[in-house]
């Protein structure tokens, strides 16, 4: 990044940590307010760590290639089918992906002419790289500390992200503080939304005994014989049963709306439609193949009366500033 694109960086953004105003110093940024700076990590994505303590999540390049290429592709797909229609569907400008992955959608967007950007964990900063994401529109930071000002966007969304907000390793073992963590996540999405703005928040549905996303790697998988029985289910069809109530990372609809509305303030929230939102490549495996039609049928056509219980495998809301 040249000296020139940090001063325009200085423009949009602010300190994560303090909301202060930004300058460009050589080849980083720093906080005019609280002094803290920001830098171009060996990808050439600008790091916003605002805790400099702790596990190092920054700092690893874990995630295989293999992931970020099925990813790739399942985002896209995921993109063009659910996320662009729904939000296209509603006049907009400026758009954040929070937990954007690949970025397939946030490039997409780009090309379109919408002023879009997209955030996740350092590990995509080098998938980021190879694929040629333009610095000035991917930012390596955390959910619930961005570097935007308020009422930046009139649109964002955030997809099956929220469930690993206040988790230990990033996956579904929870802290002991996760519901504070997850509601600094709401706070900071509504915060960066504009009023009247709309924010789009998927997870699977934790009131539903299946989650359809996520294998049986967490608090629940003991060595007791529930744990048994629930990993043999899994390997035999991929199905990962889990208690619908308690401590569990999968939020409910009425919890999302508490994080959003009830302690976030936003006026309006929306149980929204499924058609186009999955793949159903896990329909694929053999044993599941004759009930990919009748799954297909039940998740896209589930009446809206009946989308914030139990009965919906999913949980996907749109809420209103
Ligand atoms: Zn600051």
């Amino acid at each position: 990044m040249k000296t020139g694109e940090f001063d325009a960086l200085c423009d949009k953004l602010v300190c994560p940590a303090c909301h202060g105003r930004l300058e460009a110093q050589e080849s980083r940024l720093a906080c005019t307010k609280c002094g803290s700076h920001y830098a171009p990590n060996r990808h050439g994505y600008i790091e916003f760590r605002v805790d400099q303590t702790g596990e190092d999540v920054y700092e690893q390049d874990t995630t295989p290639d293999e992931y970020a290429e099925t990813q790739e592709y399942c985002g896209l797909r995921l993109f063009d089918e659910y996320t662009k229609p729904v939000i296209l569907s509603t006049p907009f400008k400026s758009v954040l992906d929070v937990g954007c992955g690949m970025g397939m959608g946030t490039s997409e967007l780009l090309e379109d002419g919408y002023d879009a950007y997209g955030i996740d964990l350092p590990n995509m900063a080098r998938f980021w790289a190879r694929a040629g994401k333009d610095p000035a529109h991917f930012f390596c930071c955390d959910a619930a500390r961005l570097p935007f000002p308020d009422e930046s966007f009139d649109v964002v969304y955030s997809l099956g992200v929220i469930e690993h907000i206040g988790s230990v390793s990033g996956y579904s073992t929870l802290c002991d503080n996760y519901t504070e963590i997850r509601q600094n996540y709401a706070d900071e999405l509504l915060r960066v939304t504009r009023p009247g703005g709309r924010i789009l928040i998927a997870c699977p549905n934790k009131h539903f005994p299946i989650d359809i996303q996520h294998g049986p790697q967490d608090d629940l998988s003991t060595e007791t014989l529930i744990g048994k029985v629930r990993a043999m289910i899994y390997s035999k069809t991929g199905a990962n049963i889990h208690p619908t109530w308690g401590k569990n990372h999968l939020l409910s609809y009425s919890e999302v709306r508490d994080l959003f509305c009830t302690k976030g303030g936003a006026r309006g929230f929306e149980a929204m439609h499924l058609r186009g939102y999955f793949g159903f490549s896990k329909f694929e495996r053999k044993s599941l193949k004759p009930l990919l039609h009748v799954a297909r049928f039940y998740i896209e056509n589930l009446p809206g009366f009946l989308r914030k219980t139990g009965l919906n495998p999913y949980m996907l809301a749109r809420i209103t500033k």
